[in-house]
């Protein structure tokens, strides 16, 4: 009979051996058998000695069948924590990604240092997928309201829903629309949109390439579609002294300056942990 330790110890030896080198074989064993069996991973040590039934052990091998084959985990497990949260993902939300922290940070800096933080803000996510960083921002900003604005149906509902069980439905809302053109004059912006060049996609890991929607991905010929639509609308949605925060890719701070420029935003580059341009703040020129 095997105890969950051994499964566990096994999964994670079978992961090491078939997954590359940047690979997390020893996580990813303790998430996928910890969904597995229905144990908050945290609290998984504290049943390591409990025997598995033979469904246990079968639904495991397959988890860790589906990891092999280049599935992320976040997919096989359906959910993915951002700012301490945890977010139910669908096949047409992307899984937010730890860099997007750094875009809620940015944008949290800025509201303190107007000392606004109390305010009643009105703030809206542009591309809002599973809602992460709408959702960790009202965390955040107990008086602030939100909407999340997604292309795809499934996205809009799948943050809805995220909103509703993390306790946010009543100052966060969800539509379906395109760039922010529903969208009336607010105090903060935030996107992280699709920005990947379309023909770069194919050379991305098979763990994005092969699992994240393409809608979510698909920046257009040279990556910047989302941010020419969203900066062509920003005059219009920017609320007088209110600011935009969006996701970059890391070899796109130039262009965005250009864009800003043109559309007369002034625009400050904000690095990730890496030291990669992550996000571009915009406000107007005064
Ligand atoms: N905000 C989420 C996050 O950071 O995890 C998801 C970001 S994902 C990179 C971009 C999102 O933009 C996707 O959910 C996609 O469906 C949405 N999207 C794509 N084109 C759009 C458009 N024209 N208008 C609104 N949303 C769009
Ligand atoms: N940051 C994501 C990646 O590295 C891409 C998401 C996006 O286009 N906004 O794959």
């Amino acid at each position: 009979m095997s105890t969950l330790v051994a499964a566990r110890q096994a999964a994670a030896r079978r992961l090491s051996a078939g997954l590359g080198a940047d690979a997390t074989p020893a996580l990813d064993a303790r998430l996928l058998v910890a969904a597995v069996i229905g144990v908050a991973p945290d609290r998984l040590v504290l049943v390591d000695d409990r025997p598995l039934t033979d469904d246990e052990i079968e639904a495991i091998d397959r988890a860790v069948a589906r990891r092999l084959a280049g599935e992320p985990v976040a997919r096989i497990v359906g959910t993915k924590e951002f700012w301490g949260l945890e977010f139910h993902l669908a096949d047409a939300t992307l899984v937010p990604r730890p860099d997007t922290e750094i875009l809620v940070e940015t944008a949290l800096a800025w509201i303190e240092r107007q000392g606004r933080q109390n305010e009643p803000l009105r703030i809206v996510d542009i591309g809002t997928g599973s809602g992460a960083i709408l959702i960790a921002l009202l965390s955040a900003l107990p008086n602030a309201i939100g909407l999340g604005i997604d292309l795809s149906e499934e996205a809009a509902r799948t943050a809805r829903d995220n909103a509703a069980r993390l306790g946010f439905a009543a100052r966060g809302q969800f539509a379906v629309g395109r760039w922010a053109e529903c969208c009336g004059p607010v105090d903060v912006i935030v996107s992280n949109p699709p920005y990947i060049a379309s023909d770069v996609i194919r050379t991305l890991d098979r763990e994005v390439r092969d699992h994240d929607p393409m809608l979510a991905l698909d920046g257009g010929a040279d990556g910047l579609d989302a941010y020419r639509a969203i900066l062509g609308d920003l005059a219009r949605v920017m609320a007088p002294g209110g600011a935009a925060f969006l996701e970059i890719g890391f070899d796109q701070a130039e262009a965005l300056r250009v864009l800003a420029d043109e559309t007369r935003f002034e625009a400050l580059i904000h690095r990730d942990l890496s030291g990669h341009d992550r996000v571009v703040a915009l406000t107007r020129f005064d």
